[in-house]
């Protein structure tokens, strides 16, 4: 069986709701796959958030249930807007969170775009 992730889908998520334009977000890119917007809450000085248009709840879900166009489509996406934001000679990082110890707030799958200054490493060194 796939990976369903998170329980069952809900449809009153804050991103279902930035799907259904029912929520206001500072778009920067949409296609048939993808609609990309600005984190509201930004940690660097670019902070994009992508998300698929359909409902899956984090990359186990969609990844392993969302039919194979769909789940291409969704990463070409998010290599397309950081191209369109002039992302890719300085470079930039994405990243998903995924689940509890991830620390995930949103039960839609979404891919974080960050940029706009060096990003340093990958997560804080461990303690000691
Ligand atoms: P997560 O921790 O689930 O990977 O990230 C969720 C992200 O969604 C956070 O960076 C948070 O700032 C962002 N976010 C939460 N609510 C909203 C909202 O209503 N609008 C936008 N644009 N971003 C949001």
């Amino acid at each position: 069986m796939p990976v369903r992730g998170l329980g069952d889908y809900d449809s009153d998520n804050i991103f279902a709701k930035i799907l259904r334009n029912e929520i206001p977000s500072r778009r920067v890119y949409e296609d048939d796959f993808a609609i990309a917007f600005h984190d509201i809450n930004p940690q660097a000085p670019i902070h994009i958030l992508v998300i698929p248009r359909t409902p899956h709840i984090s990359l186990a879900d969609f990844a392993t249930t969302a039919p194979p166009e769909t789940v291409a489509g969704f990463f070409r996406a998010v290599a397309i807007v950081a191209r369109q934001l002039n992302l890719e000679d300085p470079g930039y990082r994405i990243l998903a969170n995924m689940g509890h110890h991830a620390h995930q707030e949103v039960p839609h799958f979404h891919v974080h775009i960050f940029g706009g200054r060096p990003l340093g490493h990958m997560l804080p060194p461990l303690p000691g």
